[in-house]
């Protein structure tokens, strides 16, 4: 299906083309216009194509750039989805919701977080009760967040982190590593301590697109995780939850819990699943995220740390900024036709799954 030509080299240009292709499949189109501009000064938004009856029961949304840069990977499937038609035979009384570049900030200046240097995807979380603890990411702190990025010192973080995993165990380490932390608004993996733009926006377009619906699913497209091109169904809920059940009906065994271990995901708190639970209350809701695999996650991690410390360190204006912003890139992002064709293919397999679940 050559679905590689979907695919953009940058946040404008992947904009451009999803607006263009949702417009060519009939959708209603609406923005929500981010308060910063990109690094060619372009406007950022959120995009939201909408295909199908305004009072429609069932809702399947596609979600994009949770996590900024991996947006790269989710534009192009929704653009994929739009100009081949996907939503041309929609059931009854179904509608479809893409949201295009959730976190328009970090997918514009390629970065994982946005512009508060905020994980989104560990942000959605009652922000009035204490915030979770990270003992593990505390230990390490200083081997998480190297002071540079000399191959003494990048080596010195690995040797540290790697002998963690051989006295924890590799999940321990995964979570120290993954799961957030609350107090260090200048390291790896900060979930922010008030709900940023990118959650008030979401909850905002959760209400307007999705709030009269009985039954909602909603994918998130991620990339970063897992083998290259291959991927993965997260559910945030544990395996004896009747939304488990409902999306292993659906999906079948490529869907993993992140409770109790069965993810390549750790059990992370303030997903986005969590504020579809919280908008659509009373609802069926069946959200997760599909995560495709693209390069070893060492070299995922060692981006992420070089992206946190260019951005301690002078970001865009530092000389090593282009460098680090390919490097970013290159980590979730796979510029090769057979990963775009792979990643495609299964989005299209899931996509028309749900629309299947969501008529049972
Ligand atoms: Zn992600």
């Amino acid at each position: 299906m050559a679905a590689a030509r979907y695919f953009s080299a940058s946040y404008s240009e992947a904009r451009r083309r999803f607006r263009a292709a949702a417009e060519a499949a009939g959708a209603t189109l609406s923005a929500r216009e981010h308060p910063m501009k990109g690094p060619a000064g372009e406007t950022l938004a959120t995009d939201i194509a909408r295909i199908g009856p305004a009072d429609a029961s069932r809702i399947l949304g596609i979600g994009s750039g949770t996590h900024g840069v991996e947006g790269y990977c989710g534009s192009g499937i929704q653009t994929a989805l739009l100009s081949e038609g996907f939503a041309r035979d929609l059931p009854p009384e179904t509608a479809l919701v893409l949201i295009h570049a959730i976190n328009p900030y970090g997918f514009a200046w390629d970065r994982r977080v946005n512009e508060d240097n905020v994980d989104l995807n560990r942000n959605f979380l009652d922000h009035s009760k204490p915030h979770p603890q990270n003992a593990g990411y505390e230990a390490l702190f200083d081997a998480i967040n190297p002071r540079d990025l000399a191959p003494e010192t990048m080596a010195a973080s690995r040797a540290r982190m790697k002998a963690y995993a051989a006295e924890h165990g590799p999940a321990a380490m995964q979570h120290a590593l993954t799961a957030g932390q609350y107090d260090h608004p200048g390291g790896v993996q900060y979930g922010g301590r008030e709900p940023v733009w990118s959650n008030r926006t979401l909850r905002a377009i959760i209400r307007e697109q999705m709030g009269t619906a009985e039954r909602i699913a909603f994918l998130d497209m991620h990339s970063g995780l897992g083998v290259r091109g291959e991927g993965e169904i997260i559910c945030t809920e544990p395996e004896s939850s009747s939304t488990f059940k409902r999306m292993r009906r659906w999906w079948g065994d490529r869907v993993r819990s992140t409770v109790g271990g069965g993810s390549l995901s750790s059990n992370v708190p303030g997903s986005i699943t969590v504020c579809f639970a919280d908008e659509l209350k009373g609802r069926e809701v069946t959200a997760g995220g599909l995560e495709f695999g693209t390069v070893p996650i060492g070299e995922v991690t060692v981006a992420l740390q070089a992206d946190n410390w260019l951005h301690q360190n002078g970001g865009a204006k530092n000389p090593q900024a282009a460098a680090i912003a390919k490097q970013i890139r290159d980590a979730f992002y796979v510029d090769e036709s057979d990963w775009k064709e792979a990643v495609t293919a299964q989005a299209r397999k899931v996509c028309a799954e749900a629309l299947t679940g969501l008529s049972e």
